[in-house]
């Protein structure tokens, strides 16, 4: 029987995640679908019981429904837990379980590089600051900074995970290693112009960490860039999200330049 797989959020916009899982499924011969599941929040409940009837193979999970989602499952990962959110559900035998691959995303770049920083600053307090955080924790970053425009949820955030906070107008006073921004100043549309660093004050040797990936080079990764930085840009961890999410369903690896080739032809197309 066909598996089934697909990914549930609301408003539910364009996603790449139906392009590159489909694409891995071509690819290794897997009789699998993965489709895009519109989903509005007071639905959420009834939709979980018919995870585990139909049954449904996997999913990934976006906003709104990353926290509510954690109240159906069996099981919950330390990582998610830390996170305080899920992106992915799989099973082990018949329990349900929940992963949080945006960590796993976002850390396999870095992993890559030759050193990694003393000091991190996380730049925004959402959801995908979070990952951010936790995944500097994975590595042992030994100090992550939080700066965000609403301070009390940067403080909010440092607090639960044990990090500092900084105030948005003194973040150029810091020099970090690695500047991470997980805001959307740069994406496509009204704010593709802005940035949320000053481009003459990258600290030197500093690596710039965009997770926003549409565009794929925003002004900050192409002012860091000129400054002579390291910059790593948001398809990455979109892309090991994706890479990280595959293998726990299937327990196989797609092809990780294949991928990386489709999502930047996807962009640009
Ligand atoms: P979120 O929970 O809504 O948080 C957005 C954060 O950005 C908040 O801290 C917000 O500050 C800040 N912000 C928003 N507009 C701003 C502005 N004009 N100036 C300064 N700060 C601003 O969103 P999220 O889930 O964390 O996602 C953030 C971005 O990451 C999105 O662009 C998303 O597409 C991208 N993302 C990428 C990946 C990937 O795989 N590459 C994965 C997840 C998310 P306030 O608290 O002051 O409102």
């Amino acid at each position: 029987m066909t598996r089934k797989y697909g990914i549930i959020g609301w408003p539910l916009g364009h996603s790449m995640s139906p392009t590159l899982h489909n694409w891995g499924f071509g690819e290794l011969g897997i009789d699998a679908t993965y489709e895009a599941w519109p989903l509005r929040p007071e639905d959420l409940p009834s939709f979980m019981e018919r995870v585990r009837s139909e049954p449904i193979s996997g999913m990934s999970v976006t906003i709104p429904h990353k926290l509510r989602v954690m109240d159906h499952l069996d099981h919950i990962t330390e990582r998610a837990l830390t996170v305080g959110a899920v992106n992915t559900l799989y099973w082990d035998g018949d329990r349900l379980c929940g992963e949080n691959t945006d960590v796993i995303g976002m850390t396999a770049p870095l992993k890559k590089s030759d050193s990694l920083p003393e000091c991190a600053m996380v730049l925004g307090a959402g959801g995908a600051a979070r990952a951010a955080v936790a995944g500097l924790q994975e590595l042992g970053v030994e100090r992550i900074l939080v700066c965000n425009r609403t301070r009390e949820k940067a403080d909010a955030l440092a607090a639960d995970l044990n990090v500092e906070a900084v105030g948005w107008a003194c973040r150029m006073d810091e020099a970090p290693g690695l500047i991470c921004n997980t805001t959307p100043l740069g994406m496509s549309g009204e704010l593709e112009d802005l940035t949320p660093w000053d481009g003459s004050q990258f600290p030197e040797r500093c690596i710039a960490y965009d997770i926003v990936y549409n565009p794929l080079d925003t002004t900050f990764l192409r002012e860091a860039r000129k400054a002579g930085c390291e910059t790593i840009s948001g398809l990455e961890m979109f892309l090991h999200q994706g890479l990280a999410q595959f293998r726990l369903w299937t327990g196989q690896d797609m092809d990780e330049e294949g991928a990386r080739a489709l999502l930047k032809s996807s962009l640009k197309g």
